[in-house]
């Protein structure tokens, strides 16, 4: 005689009242997990839909101008001789124009973004309104083959002077190095959640 499993020997099934009832109950939970991905997967598609990559030659006439100037105001970065070049261009007020390159002391102490000096100085012209920012970045080692983005301060700095000029969100052209990728975004793409102290108020 065949000795039996004692895990198989003891198995029995469960009466179909119970066993019916918990079938659909871990397809419900199922269905809710899966409901629970798709609705995130949604919310990436959208979210990289938004952010899209655009060629040169498809870029606004303007756009592209303030780029080559963008591009010019990097050669300002300081000290002159620096590899790592950042020049930007804020249009403001329609179609005032601010230029910024990287500032980078000794140390590291009291350097500045380019966004930050093109920021301040459109601040200190009395500007109402940003329409767009413009990034691109030079390093004469390795050109820089991504774009490239503001650093997270200089994001959050944007976003605080939003909430201040009371705009809710601003167009953002980036650009590698040698102009073969190009990304428009926008600041509430580069900076989902942004930390602001009067949320609760709005
Ligand atoms: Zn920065």
């Amino acid at each position: 005689m065949s000795r039996s499993c004692p895990a198989v020997r003891g198995y029995r099934p469960l009466h179909p009242a119970v066993a019916g009832p918990l079938v659909i109950y871990f397809i419900k939970i199922q269905a809710w997990f899966i409901g629970k991905l798709a609705d995130d997967d949604i919310f990436l598609i959208n979210y990289n839909l938004k952010m899209k990559t655009i060629l040169l030659e498809n870029l606004e006439a303007e756009i592209r101008k303030e780029l080559d100037e963008a591009e010019e105001a990097a050669k300002k970065a300081y000290p002159r001789d620096r590899d790592v070049r950042i020049g930007v261009v804020l249009v403001a007020d329609g179609d005032k124009k601010f230029e910024g390159a990287n500032v980078v002391r000794e140390r590291f102490v009291g350097s500045s973004c380019a966004e930050r000096m093109a920021l301040d100085k459109a601040l200190f012209a009395g500007i109402k309104k940003i329409e767009r920012l413009i990034i691109i970045g030079e390093n004469n080692d390795c050109p820089f083959e991504e774009v490239i983005a503001p650093c997270g301060n200089c994001r959050q700095m944007l976003f605080d002077t939003l909430d201040d000029l009371e705009q809710s969100d601003i167009e953002i052209i980036l650009s590698n190095s040698d102009k073969s990728k190009i990304v428009k975004t926008s600041l509430l793409e580069l900076l989902p959640l942004a930390y602001k102290s009067n949320r609760n108020n709005a």
